[in-house]
């Protein structure tokens, strides 16, 4: 009757109160599921060039133990739009992406933690981990350090006509108009 790890399953609430303070080193197992808007990570609405309503990022989260330390499975999946390094239009953003944190007891146990994939990533674990903030730096560093429309998508890629002929100043001064 008990489960596979032996620790009581805890839902997790998707909610930036319940997130912002996870007791990570609790006997437990954590399990949610919900969507996080835009309003709730600051530091990715600022990047914002636009926000509708289903911009945000739904998020899965389910923990378990390794031995000795606690595992979380972290799944993201959303969207939101950001500006166009070309055309200062929005771009939508969308994100797809599985991450694992692994928590050990030291920063120094954290830097010398073999990695075996880019998915996974060793945290310092803590009575109140702020699990929000570290979703939230893992969108910031999946956002594309200078986004661009694909060339067709852009609205200055019809009037540069595909070749390096415009001058990048006019086009600049065109903006400004
Ligand atoms: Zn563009």
């Amino acid at each position: 009757m008990n489960s596979h790890s032996g620790h009581p399953i805890i839902p997790l609430p998707i909610n930036p109160k319940s997130l912002g303070k996870v007791d990570i080193l609790a006997p437990v197992t954590y399990q949610g599921e919900g969507f996080i808007g835009l309003q709730d990570l600051p530091r990715l609405h600022d990047e914002c060039s636009k926000t509708q309503p289903t911009d945000g990022f739904h998020c899965a989260i389910q923990s378990h133990y390794e031995g000795e330390k606690p595992v979380m499975e972290i799944s993201l999946q959303g969207r939101m739009h950001l500006s166009c390094q070309r055309c200062l239009q929005p771009l939508l953003f969308e994100l797809a992406q599985k991450k694992r944190f692994v928590f050990v007891k030291t920063e120094e146990e954290a830097d010398e933690f073999p990695l075996d994939n880019e998915d996974e990533e060793a945290m310092v674990a803590s009575h109140s981990f702020d699990l929000l903030e570290a979703i939230e730096d893992e969108i910031l560093l999946a956002i594309p350090y200078a986004p661009k429309h694909p060339t067709g998508e852009c609205q200055l890629s019809h009037e540069e006509g595909g070749s390096d002929r415009q001058n990048p100043f006019k086009v600049l001064k065109s903006l400004k108009k």
